[in-house]
């Protein structure tokens, strides 16, 4: 597997309790290295177009008004097999079924206010990474 890129968020959730440094050092233990990094407060109509394709589910408007609740700290996360070793680091969605020594059993609150996002393929690490940092922001 070649060395890839993927997207990252800091979820409102782990920037208010300053959780920040402690989430960077476990990418870093996996081998992800931190290639871009911002702290932002995103808009709603961000937060909608970037989840929009969960516009349809229950928990879409709790969802936006979750992302845009405090700043967040968007990444981009290099290293080899970058997008499943960051899901891998991340774990189950719901904290509850996320495996021992992963993010979201570690940090999160719930499924809702679950720390992290990662980009889940290819596709969607371009287009997310491409959604918030300009090619001056990313180093070759
Ligand atoms: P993310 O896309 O944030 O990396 P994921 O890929 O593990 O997480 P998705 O199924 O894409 O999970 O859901 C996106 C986000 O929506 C979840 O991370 C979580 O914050 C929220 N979410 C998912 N399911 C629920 C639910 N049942 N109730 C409330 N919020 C949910
Ligand atoms: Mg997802």
């Amino acid at each position: 597997m070649a060395i890839q890129r993927t997207f990252s968020i800091i979820k409102p959730d782990a920037t208010k309790r300053n959780l920040t440094g402690a989430i960077v050092a476990k990418f870093e233990a996996a081998g992800l290295r931190v290639v871009a990094s911002k702290r932002i407060q995103m808009t709603l109509a961000q937060a909608q177009t970037f989840y929009g394709v969960h516009k349809e589910r229950p928990f879409f408007g709790e969802l936006c008004e979750f992302m845009i609740s405090e700043p967040i700290v968007v990444q981009v996360l290099e290293g080899e097999d970058a997008i499943a070793k960051n899901r891998e680091v991340m774990g189950a969605t719901n904290p509850a079924e996320a495996a021992e020594g992963t993010i979201r059993k570690e940090f999160a609150l719930s499924i809702g206010e679950n720390s992290v996002h990662g980009s889940d393929g290819e596709d969607t690490a371009a287009e997310e990474i491409a959604y918030f940092f300009s090619g001056l922001e990313l180093v070759g």
